[in-house]
């Protein structure tokens, strides 16, 4: 058994316990609490982190971790189109080795930010092996890009086989990923949800990141249409004539749910049926930035019960794959934003977003050991929010299932875990 304390502790977003501690037993939480109510301690390995917060593991709800290698290379200059095929040529030439060290590196600081789960989008579904490899928690969303409705049926087929390969573990979930209204037909969005609903899969899709996708939804102009055009995309279509959400709507994809990400650009019924439907938004805010993009909704969303989550997307448009980096850059740059609801969007927000909120997201009795320690640089904090989220704080500590999978300064070098 390990038990780790700490000057604080955050059970949850909001629950705060001053010189906490967590005992860790068999991969689980087996106490979460004030240290001076554990007894028992013979039998376990004590940590003493100091000045610093054990907090739930983050859960990057959104990356694509084979774009790591992106960074810097791309320039965005006001044309998401443009940086788009920016994006193709760039790794056009990638060889399988350079892909699988660059979702490596991706892996590699996504746990040393602190990142207990990732949610990653693979296209060619190399990412698998290297995921498995590592003791992280892993959502595997396969991206499926098919805009000719004929082909349907052998893009759902190669989906099919590929998950037919996949070696299943604890920590693994799997997810199909319809990319974006503007390379997936209705035909391959409707075929994917049935397919998510009969198969318990989680389903995701990029939407209304653009207001050009949404010119390209209403009146079938934009840039899109050239881009498409340009790499051979487009046959017969015609418009839906709806804006993003009320298309995925209308087509059943919001049924029971799934996972919205972006979201950039909502307007009044758009965000009742996301609403409705249970289904979460995917907020990613230094990539939103990034994109020059305009407030987020879901800094009004106000009462609505709408579940909102985090993610980074990949460094071809950010500049690390922390969550507590985007937690950071909302808490300075959103005043209004309430900490605790900061900290709900980058761990149980992203848990329920991939139905685990049972399992992970929280630091109580029985759920598993996802964790992450914040060492908080100043000594004295007015609250604990401030000392997470202020500019020099950093993750030394990250627990999955009960495995140490990064310890900066080797504190847990000795203990026996699980
Ligand atoms: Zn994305």
């Amino acid at each position: 058994m390990l038990l780790l304390k700490s000057r604080y502790l955050l059970k949850d977003a909001s629950t705060v316990i001053d010189n906490g501690a967590v005992l860790i037993d068999n991969g689980k939480v087996k106490f979460a609490g004030s240290a001076n109510d554990i007894s028992n301690r013979e039998s376990c390995q004590i940590i003493d982190l100091g000045n610093s917060a054990i907090v739930p593991g983050f859960v990057n709800t959104h990356t694509h971790l084979d774009l790591t290698h992106l960074h810097n290379i791309i320039k965005y200059n006001g044309d998401f189109t443009d940086w788009i095929r920016q994006l193709v040529d760039a790794k056009k030439e990638w060889t399988e080795s350079e892909y699988l060290s660059s979702i490596r590196s991706g892996i590699k600081s996504s746990l040393e930010s602190g990142t207990t789960t990732v949610v990653d989008i693979t296209r060619n579904g190399l990412a698998l092996e290297e995921l498995q490899k590592s003791k992280i928690r892993k959502s595997l969303f396969y991206e499926l890009i098919d805009f000719n409705p004929d082909s349907t049926e052998s893009t759902i087929d190669n989906f099919k086989n590929m998950i037919r390969k996949v070696k299943r573990d604890d920590l693994l979930s799997i997810g199909i990923f319809p990319h974006a209204p503007y390379t997936v037909s209705e035909e391959l969005y409707r075929r994917s949800k049935a397919v998510a609903e009969e198969s318990g899969f989680s389903i995701a899709t990029h939407i209304s990141e653009t207001i050009d996708e949404a010119h390209f939804l209403t009146r079938g102009t934009g840039k899109f249409i050239s881009l498409l055009r340009d790499f051979d995309m487009l046959k017969e279509w015609k418009p839906p004539g709806l804006k993003p959400v009320n298309y995925l709507k209308n087509i059943g994809f919001l049924e029971n749910g799934c996972i919205l990400v972006h979201c950039n650009y909502l307007k009044g019924e758009e965000v009742d049926h996301i609403e409705e439907s249970n289904s979460t938004i995917v907020f990613c805010p230094r990539s939103h930035k990034y994109f020059r993009h305009k407030d987020h909704p879901s800094y009004k969303l106000g009462n609505r019960d709408i579940n909102v989550a985090l993610g980074t997307d990949s460094l071809a448009s950010n500049d690390s794959l922390s969550i507590l980096d985007e937690m950071k850059y909302i808490y300075t740059q959103h005043k209004t934003s309430k900490p605790q609801d900061i900290l709900c969007m980058g761990t149980i927000a992203g848990a329920t977003a991939l139905r685990l909120n049972d399992k992970i997201g929280k630091l109580e009795e029985g759920y598993d050991a996802d964790i992450a320690v914040v060492d908080i640089k100043k000594e004295t904090v007015t609250n604990i929010y401030d000392g997470i989220f202020s500019h020099d704080s950093e993750c030394v500590l990250t627990v999955v299932s009960g495995t140490i999978c990064y310890d900066k300064h080797g504190v847990t070098r000795e203990a026996s875990v699980n």
